[in-house]
């Protein structure tokens, strides 16, 4: 087995850490005091080609694997969460549909501007009640005279509002199956159609520069050609496109948990009790040894489901896996970090402190820890 990144690979590495570094870090605390948005870094990290990664050239990505963004995502969320999810929902989300499931002309038309960070784009598939059940959406879509009208709404939908937000994909009733179940497909709505209302930012405990607002559709036409692939495949599509997306989230995750790790060791080392560093103690040894060996676990497993996505070969189990175990990890890490502060790690001027409120949307996003389980559980047989 090689588990050596390949020259692009560890290139796209380090180009996210010291971008991270250099420009993120040193603006985590300014995003998450004031919540603003962070419009230069985006437009810089589209300017280097980071918001394309996935996507070949030829619709203005960078041609790169899909292992290369999920490392990618480490690096970035190692400086801040809020860019790094804006990055995964972005792409992830947002823009891969397009080029997983839309046609040649939906490719060519969307794509270019979101993988050069021109726009960027929602994928909308929660409802105020449907969330866990995410096949119980209840916003309809009817086509009458070339249009879909549109009405219903979404709720926690990230990248929505933004400036350059383009528009959302959203997961709609679109008629009732043969078996009686809803039909469900996924519609392209831009941004600016008429009936379509994006609601305010809403006011959070974590991943506070990232933009997430409520949808609403009332009486909003769009022409039947924003369908995404064919009419009644939207259940199926956004499985597979968050079994993808998990994989990211997973990668999120162990960048928050190594930048918990950063902070814990490089403090750890610095502070003095007793007369000697808090680092010399073995019980602050045993919580570092234990931060990095979960690290290195979580990193390999999102490394694997990347890697089987890359081979065309079944991959759900292993994306399941490795969100749930990396998003616990960055749980513990966090949790672990603040203990290794002491009093200071309950400071706001402290990371580790922004690193524990931002933690705990990683076990919710994209399937809670519960349903992550009960993947699993049916992939076993259950
Ligand atoms: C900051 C943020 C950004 C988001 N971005 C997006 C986005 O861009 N697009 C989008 O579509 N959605 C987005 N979401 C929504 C997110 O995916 C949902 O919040 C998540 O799937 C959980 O749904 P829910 O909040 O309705 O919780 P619920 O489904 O109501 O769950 C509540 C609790 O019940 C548990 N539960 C539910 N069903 C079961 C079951 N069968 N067995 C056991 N336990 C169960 C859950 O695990 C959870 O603990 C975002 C959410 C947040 C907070």
């Amino acid at each position: 087995m090689d588990f050596t990144l390949n020259e692009e690979q560890i290139a796209i590495r380090d180009t996210c850490r010291e971008f991270a570094e250099q420009e993120i870090k040193p603006r985590a605390e300014e995003m998450d005091a004031t919540g603003k948005f962070p419009y230069a870094l985006i437009h810089k990290m589209g300017e280097i080609g980071l918001l394309g990664l996935p996507f070949p050239e030829e619709y203005g990505g960078a041609g790169a694997d899909f292992l290369s963004y999920c490392i990618a995502i480490e690096e970035i969320s190692r400086g801040d969460v809020s860019v790094g999810v804006t990055m995964e929902a972005h792409t992830s989300l947002g823009a891969m549909p397009f080029y997983l499931f839309g046609n040649e002309q939906q490719k060519q038309r969307y794509l270019p501007p979101l993988a050069h960070g021109e726009q960027l784009w929602a994928f909308g598939l929660t409802e105020s009640e449907s969330g866990s059940d995410s096949g119980g959406a209840q916003t309809r879509a009817v086509l009458q005279d070339g249009h879909w009208r549109i009405n219903g709404s979404k709720a926690f939908i990230t990248n929505a509002g933004t400036d350059i937000t383009g528009g959302v994909t959203i997961a709609a009733v679109t008629g009732t199956r043969p078996d009686r179940r809803n039909e469900i497909s996924n519609i392209i709505v831009p941004k600016g159609t008429a009936g379509y209302i994006i609601g305010k930012s809403y006011k959070k405990m974590g991943w506070k520069a990232s933009d997430t607002r409520p949808l609403a559709f009332e009486d909003c036409l769009v022409p039947a050609e924003n369908i995404l692939g064919q009419r009644g495949d939207g259940f199926k599509q956004f499985m597979h496109i968050l079994d993808g997306g998990r994989v990211a989230i997973a990668a999120l995750s162990v960048g928050l948990a190594q930048a918990c790790l950063d902070e814990a060791l490089s403090y750890a080392k610095q502070r003095k009790q007793f007369g000697q560093s808090i680092s010399t103690f073995q019980a602050i040894q045993f919580k570092l040894a234990d931060m990095a060996t979960e690290i290195e676990l979580a990193r390999l497993m999102y490394y694997k489901a990347a890697w089987l996505h890359m081979q065309g070969k079944p991959f759900r189990r292993e994306a399941s896996m490795a969100k749930l175990f990396a998003s616990e990890t960055a749980k513990r890490a966090a949790d672990q970090a603040v203990q290794i502060h002491g009093g200071y790690g309950f400071m706001d001027e402290y990371p580790v402190s922004r690193y524990w409120r931002s933690v705990k949307i990683n076990e919710i996003g994209e399937g809670t820890s519960e349903i992550q389980r009960i993947i699993i559980a049916k992939e076993l047989g259950c």
